[in-house]
C-alpha cells in the first residue's frame, strides 16, 4: 500500500469552515480534512459514518436542551463556536 497516493485525484464534494470532504476517485476513499488531521473513510462505509454524525448532533440539542431551558441569548457575541 502506497500511504502517500501520488496518483490520487481528490474531488472536493464540500467545504465549511472548519475543513472539507473530497473523495478519492482512484481508491474511493472519502477524505474528511480538518485543521488538524485528515479522516480517510472508504467510500462506502461513509454514508454510516454520516449518519452516525447526524446521530450524535440531534443528541447534543437534546442534552443542551436538557441542560439550559432557557434560550441562549447572549452566547452569541461571546461564543468562538470553531475554536474547541
Ligand atoms: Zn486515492
Amino acid at each position: 500500500m502506497n500511504a502517500s497516493h501520488p496518483l490520487c485525484t481528490h474531488v472536493r464534494l464540500a467545504t465549511s469552515e472548519v475543513g472539507e470532504v473530497a473523495v478519492c476517485t482512484e481508491c474511493g476513499v472519502v477524505n474528511i480534512v480538518l485543521p488538524f488531521m485528515t479522516l480517510r473513510v472508504p467510500e462506502e462505509n461513509f454514508p454510516e459514518l454520516a449518519g452516525m454524525l447526524s446521530t450524535a448532533q440531534a443528541e447534543l440539542l437534546a442534552r443542551s436542551d436538557q441542560k439550559s431551558p432557557e434560550p441562549p441569548t447572549q452566547s452569541d457575541a461571546k461564543r468562538e463556536p470553531r475554536l474547541h
